[in-house]
């Protein structure tokens, strides 16, 4: 099995996963298209936890002993993983937290308490997922800034025709996602970038879904702040990456206090340790943080490009058949504009019903509101059912998802 835009060996890429190699609870074949919620995982990150628990486990930073150093060493071989994944300046720029929720409202809290005054805005979009909206609520409630969005255009995508009119002296903050997990919708961190330099804000790039994707370079794209999730790459849960400019992760005020992220405690204060230490107190998630290395070498060696390539067959294909299924609407900008996600409706069948429908057939998707009920709210919806793949999704199981559709067509009598 092979895709002919590229030259990936699927069959390859598949045998890398033992979750897909396996039945599924009732004996079919895995046909997992929730990506955009969190991706399977290959062997060689499975190997790595097991490897970090069974031959030299210990607390990160904390031992001088052989295993305190092999843990060391390993998180900072990730930390360098990563730097190179996103083209950062130095590797003290990269701070691991818990994931993109924690990265992000990381960035709200301490960002926003060092910069923030009463009348300035914070600019999001009408696509952001939760995790980009509610923390920027919160520290606008506690310092009287105030949240602004970007329209979308009729199309699905950033409408930026009055960028001035958005921008202007009163932003300090545009946060927006690198790729809506919803919409699919790709957004070009550049533009966004110079126009708030220019009034002294800083740009925050929501990574969660486009990491998975396409390549993201923080000094070229001129991006201050980028955060990701370990789980959506490939990578273990419960570790994710923030990125901050050095300049900006000095300046700003650490997020949790406790150990590791001091200089010295006295009775009545403390001092910090340098970044990325003071962003990371307590105990990280060591062999998570650890495992996320072999995950991001996965991506890198199959190249974002032929990822993308791979991806964008499958989007075609899936919104070419899909938009065949009688009273199936997808909700998304043209194809040369989006990432490999088809959200989408059927009129008559409620989101929940049609997800339980593809299940029977071994389809794995989502459906509600995916963390996005602004959106939903624009779109006058409540619910859709999305499809989102990875690397390893094949035409064939694009096939099954269409097949699964006409199946749940039949057993709704909507045909
Ligand atoms: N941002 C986007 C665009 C997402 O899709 C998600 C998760 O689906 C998040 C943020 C939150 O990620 P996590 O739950 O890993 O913190």
């Amino acid at each position: 099995m092979s895709t002919a835009a590229t030259s990936l060996d699927l069959t390859a890429i598949r045998a890398q996963f033992p979750i897909l190699q396996q039945p599924d609870p009732r004996g079919r074949p895995v046909i997992y298209l929730d990506n955009g919620a969190s991706a399977q995982k290959p062997q060689r990150v499975i190997d790595k936890e097991i490897e970090v628990y069974s031959r030299h486990y210990a607390n990160a930073y904390r031992g001088v002993y052989e295993f305190g150093q092999i843990v060391d060493d390993s998180v900072e071989a990730t930390r360098q993983t990563v730097r190179d994944l996103i083209g950062a300046e130095s590797q003290e720029e990269i701070v691991f937290t818990s994931g993109t929720t924690m990265s992000l409202n990381l960035v709200a809290s301490c960002w926003g308490r060092h910069t923030l005054k009463p009348g300035d805005e914070i600019l999001l979009t009408e696509m952001e997922h939760h995790a980009n909206i509610v923390p920027w609520q919160m520290i606008a409630e506690q310092t009287g800034a105030v949240v602004r969005y970007i329209p979308l255009t009729s199309d699905y995508r950033l409408d930026l025709s009055d960028l001035p009119g958005l921008i202007t002296e009163r932003t300090k903050i545009v946060a927006v996602t690198g790729m809506s997990n919803v919409l699919g919708t790709l957004v070009d961190p550049r533009p966004l970038a110079d126009a708030v330099h220019q009034v002294g804000g800083v740009l925050v790039v929501d990574a969660a879904q486009s990491i998975l994707h396409q390549q993201h370079h923080v000094v070229n794209d001129g991006i201050d702040f980028l955060t990701f999730s370990g789980h959506k790459i490939y990578g273990p849960s419960g570790v994710g990456v923030l990125y901050g400019k050095r300049e900006h992760l000095e300046a700003m005020p650490p997020f949790l206090g406790g150990g590791h992220m001091i200089e010295r405690v006295f009775p009545d204060h403390s001092t910090w340790s340098p970044p990325p230490a003071k962003f990371e107190a307590g105990t990280l998630p060591i062999a998570q943080a650890i495992a996320l290395k072999p995950a991001i070498e996965f991506v890198q060696e199959l190249g974002y490009a032929s990822i993308q390539a791979h991806e964008h067959d499958l989007l075609v294909k899936a919104t070419e058949q899909l938009s065949e299924v009688p009273g199936l609407k997808i909700y998304g900008p043209g194809l040369d504009h989006k990432g490999a996600i088809v959200t989408f409706t059927l009129e008559g069948a409620h989101p929940q019903d049609l997800a339980f429908l593809l299940n029977k057939k071994g389809v794995c998707v989502r459906h509600g509101h995916h963390c996005t009920m602004p959106l939903h709210d624009k779109l006058g919806l409540t619910a859709t059912v999305r499809a989102s793949f990875g690397v390893y999704n094949t035409a064939e199981e694009v096939d099954q998802l269409t097949d699964a559709l006409h199946y749940a067509r039949k057993r709704l009598r909507l045909s």
